[in-house]
């Protein structure tokens, strides 16, 4: 079934009301036969037309309890929907709740009632909590606090994996707080659930009940009360995923992006903003100071927070930077960086004997051992030798990965699923093999390869693994981590989920099995995502002071001399960030020009192309007849319309258009222009077979 690429009112609509209602109350107003939620946009008309107004329909409820969205909420909204090219009402009604649209005036009023008392009976928040004062700061520490205090930012903490950014966020915090009694500060995380310390370290410095969580994993009344908390002002902290940049914070004083490099700040459906690009917006609109987190920052934060030299003015932020690990001896306490060379081993070796060895005598001595491979599943293709017959997915261009615990064909596209056959469904060969490996069958034969191994106690090797396979189940991803932390597991074998901020304290090997796939990759991206992945598993190695000069991060390589691996082993972030950067510049890419994606979706792959190029060759007609237009026209390029990587998704074909410009400014221009044309397109009889359009506005993926 086509449906409508917006479902939401592209433009406010307009109710009447007896009293004149503030902008920013929320409101349930009728829509066609339903009754939905609704925000006050703009006052009241200046001279409503009578005829007019005997037409408009009335506001059906006011939600008067609640006091209204401010004037600095409704602007980053409408911000948001115009630079990412969305209706505002849309991106107005996801920055809410979702309970708050299905709750009437009444209800809301109860649960106001219950907020105000839970708030009442709270211990009085704000009070110099006791735990900062036992850690004396770092050098590094002070003097990022002192450029945070005086200076205004936006800031980027380059910090190093255990260098105490986490300490440096509290205390901007903590100070932030002492100075305004209501203010509010805003932590944006990539993921509460792979890193629940640090909501954990919040709670203890703040209590429990200044800080409210903002994420997907939590229940609507979850959800709905931690809004509520911060719209009145009784979460002094606000703590969340990307979706948390739109909370409602009437006394914002501080924003902090945690590992801001980090792709899942970018929202891959709607409205597709970047949380972190957004915090920058949100702290400069509010005069606000920000601080963005990272020991391998994006190419993009680093490069606009180089310093003045020559005729370059420098870059916008201001770059701490704090290069020492906690703890460790002068520039020291890295793991040590070993590259094995794979071309020089058998053919289809999965662990090379001297890291199998180096694991084998880490797990005798009670150590714990992290082995990373970023595919899950047992193997990502089945093949028949005789006809050649494949694991393909009917619905997509893809293959269904063979998971063996369920003997089961899934595609993680589009989640079909089946039964592995008995045989080839093509040729009736019983002999049907796998391709590849994925973590499932590195769990299944590191087991094997350690089978004769003992632990202190003369135990067994114990194998965990996490992946999104083991930890489907409510709890399952918490149990298996406490696990780890108890020592229960000796070797971990996950996909980057294990990689994250885990402070697993036994941990003193780090191996990468088969890293090499992103060197290569179509996405320019794809080097720069690799080497943060990296560094951020090899931070996982020696946590504990005790170790760090016998931790050791392993790569196995057919390109062990490759660039990216030797400024890892270097831990050369700046070398590496150099390379790519020049390497950026001469091709034209970001941060040096700006990117933007038409992506349609279409029964078939050409009506999809058609649809791109047909609007491309509209645009470049009309623009360049419109004097409004020609001039950003002219600094945009259109490239042709391509297919996607993974071209067809559950049966519907995918293609892009990149558009390009070294100018931020014209290429908004000319998206604006777009959507009419687009829209028009599509209403146009010739496109019936597109399925929907969207914009992506600074992909991340392309
Ligand atoms: P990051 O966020 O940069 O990875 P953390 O803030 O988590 O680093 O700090 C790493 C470890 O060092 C944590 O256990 C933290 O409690 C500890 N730590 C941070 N600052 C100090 C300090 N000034 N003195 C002693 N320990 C510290
Ligand atoms: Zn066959
Ligand atoms: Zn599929």
């Amino acid at each position: 079934m086509p449906t409508p690429a917006h479902s939401t009112v592209a433009e406010p609509l307009t109710y009447r009301h007896d009293a004149p209602l503030a902008a920013g109350t929320l409101v349930r107003v009728p829509l066609g036969r339903r009754e939905v939620l609704g925000i006050v946009w703009d006052g009241a008309l200046d001279a409503p037309d009578p005829a007019l107004a005997a037409q408009v329909r009335p506001v059906a409820a006011v939600f008067d309890a609640l006091p209204a969205l401010n004037a600095h909420w409704r602007s980053l909204v409408a911000f948001a929907a115009r630079y990412y090219q969305r209706a505002l009402g849309e991106v107005a009604l996801a920055a809410l709740p979702p309970q708050l649209r299905q709750v009437s005036a009444e209800q809301l009023a109860r649960r106001l009632n219950r907020a105000a008392r839970l708030a009442k009976d709270a211990p009085a928040p704000g009070r110099p909590p006791a735990a900062s004062e036992s850690v004396a700061l770092t050098g590094d520490q002070q003097r990022a606090l002192a450029e945070i205090e005086h200076e205004s930012g936006p800031f980027l903490l380059f910090g190093a994996t255990g260098s105490g950014k986490t300490e440096v966020y509290l205390r901007a915090a903590e100070a932030a707080l002492a100075r305004d009694p209501q203010a509010q500060v805003l932590v944006l995380v990539p993921e509460i659930n792979l890193t629940p310390q640090l909501l954990a370290r919040f709670q203890a410095r703040f209590g429990d009940h200044a800080v409210a969580a903002q994420h997907s994993g939590l229940t609507p009344a979850q959800r709905l009360q931690g809004w509520l908390a911060a719209h009145l002002g009784t979460a002094r902290i606000v703590l969340g995923t990307r979706m948390a940049v739109l909370a409602s914070l009437p006394r914002l004083a501080l924003v902090v992006v945690d590992e801001e490099h980090d792709a899942s700040y970018k929202q891959q459906e709607g409205a597709r903003y970047s949380a972190r690009d957004l915090a920058v917006y949100r702290g400069h609109a509010e005069g606000v100071k920000v601080i963005l987190g990272s020991a391998t920052p994006s190419l993009e934060s680093w490069h606009q927070s180089r310093p003045a030299s020559g005729d370059d003015p420098g870059g916008r932020y201001r770059r701490l930077a704090m290069p020492g690990r906690i703890g460790a001896a002068e520039g020291g306490g890295w793991p040590r960086v070993r590259r094995v060379d794979m071309g020089h081993q058998p053919k289809g070796t999965l662990i090379a004997p001297p890291l199998l060895a180096a694991i084998q005598e880490r797990v005798a001595r009670g150590e714990q051992a992290l082995l990373l491979l970023n595919r899950r599943g047992y193997a990502p293709v089945l093949y028949c030798a005789d006809c050649g017959w494949k694991s393909e997915c009917p619905h997509c261009s893809a293959y269904r990965v063979f998971h063996k615990v369920d003997r089961s064909l899934r595609c993680h596209h589009c989640g079909f699923a089946e039964r592995v056959p008995r045989a080839c469904p093509d040729c009736g060969n019983i002999d049907i093999g796998a391709i590849g490996r994925g973590t499932e069958q590195l769990e299944e034969q590191l087991a094997a390869l350690l089978a004769g191994v003992q632990r202190p106690g003369g135990e067994p090797v114990r194998i965990a693994r996490i992946d999104a396979d083991s930890t489907r189940g409510q709890g399952q991803l918490e149990a298996q981590l406490a696990q780890v932390h108890a020592g229960e597991v000796d070797v971990l074998v996950g996909t980057q989920m294990i990689t994250k901020g885990h402070d697993f304290r036994r941990v003193t090997l780090v191996a990468a099995v088969n890293p090499d796939g992103a060197l290569f990759s179509s996405d320019f991206r794809a080097p720069e995502r690799l080497f943060a992945l990296l560094m951020q598993a090899s931070g996982r190695a020696g946590r504990d002071a005790a170790s760090h000069g016998t931790a050791e991060m392993w790569l196995q390589s057919h390109h062990p001399d490759h660039p990216l691996y030797a400024m890892l082993k270097a831990h050369d972030y700046p070398g590496f960030a150099r390379l790519q950067l020049d390497e950026r510049a001469q091709a034209g890419l970001p941060p040096f020009t700006h990117l933007a994606l038409l992506r349609a979706d279409a029964r078939s792959q050409g009506a999809a192309q058609d649809f791109l190029n047909a609007a491309a060759q509209q645009a470049r007609q009309d623009f360049a007849a419109d004097p409004a237009l020609v001039g950003a026209q002219a600094a945009v390029r259109w490239y042709p319309a391509v297919p996607l990587p993974v071209q067809r998704v559950a049966g519907v074909e995918r293609a892009q258009m990149l558009l390009e410009s070294p100018s931020r400014a014209a290429l908004q221009r000319v998206l604006a222009a777009c959507q009419p044309l687009l829209h028009g397109l599509r209403a146009d009889g010739k496109h019936r077979g597109v399925v929907r359009w969207l914009v992506d506005v600074d992909p991340v993926a392309v």
